[in-house]
């Protein structure tokens, strides 16, 4: 992305969607709101993208050394959901570098259009399972996750991660596993590629697991990429 164009990219309320339509097997996955924000040009097969870039360039991110603080909200969870949450987290930090840190259970519930200054001290991050009827997304009945990270001055302080609490009732392990990795993904700052092939496409057909251009974009977004922590 050049380096003209972040101004204008930060000062959007980005949400960044899953469009999900069951065709048998594949998943196809489309972005909503983020896709209508985001005039970056295509990309080669096996890139990755940033929801955000600082003024020099570099992907907006989490602070890399202080952990992510996150609660979830388990009123509408599948089966499975604690395990789900931990290991995809695990495969997030692996990736990234970045830590998070588990605070617990809450009942909040997620919004795009509100802050998230009603999480619990030291949280920064709302997980949380809605039913289709309650977010306006789902109710269109092809969105199954989205993801907010909001910066608080150069680094995301605030996010939120929504799942279709009514899809994930009947997904598959691998498929739920692929929707939480793929808005965890935009939690830490990537945007969607063009390329099928990868998790972070905004139209996935069958993808389970990060691949080499989002390992890549995970890669620069946490202390991998730069100087340790002390
Ligand atoms: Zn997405």
């Amino acid at each position: 992305m050049p380096a003209s164009s972040p101004p204008r990219r930060r000062s959007r309320v980005r949400v960044a969607a899953l469009l999900l339509v069951v065709v048998e097997v594949p998943l196809l996955l489309a972005m909503l709101v983020a896709q209508l924000a985001d005039p970056t040009p295509a990309r080669a097969a096996g890139e990755h993208a940033f929801l955000q870039r600082a003024a020099d360039g570099t992907p907006v991110t989490w602070d890399p050394c202080s952990p992510i603080g996150y609660v979830v909200n388990w009123d509408h969870a599948p089966d499975g959901a604690v395990q789900l949450v931990a290991e995809a987290v695990d495969t997030v930090e692996a990736a990234t570098g970045l830590t998070f840190t588990a605070l617990g259970s809450t009942r909040l519930t997620p919004a795009t259009t509100r802050a998230t200054d009603a999480l619990p001290a030291g949280a920064e991050v709302l997980v949380a399972w809605a039913p289709a009827a309650d977010d306006p997304l789902f109710r269109t009945g092809d969105v199954v996750g989205w993801a907010r990270p909001v910066p608080v001055g150069p680094v995301y302080g605030r996010g939120q991660v929504a799942l279709d609490a009514d899809w994930y009732a009947d997904a598959t392990p691998e498929q739920a596993r692929a929707v939480l990795l793929h808005e965890l993904g935009h939690l830490v700052g990537l945007d969607h590629v063009e390329d099928t092939s990868q998790l972070m496409s905004d139209r996935n057909v069958g993808t389970e697991e990060y691949q080499q251009g989002d390992l890549e974009g995970l890669a620069r977004l946490g202390p991998l990429a730069g100087p340790r922590c002390a």
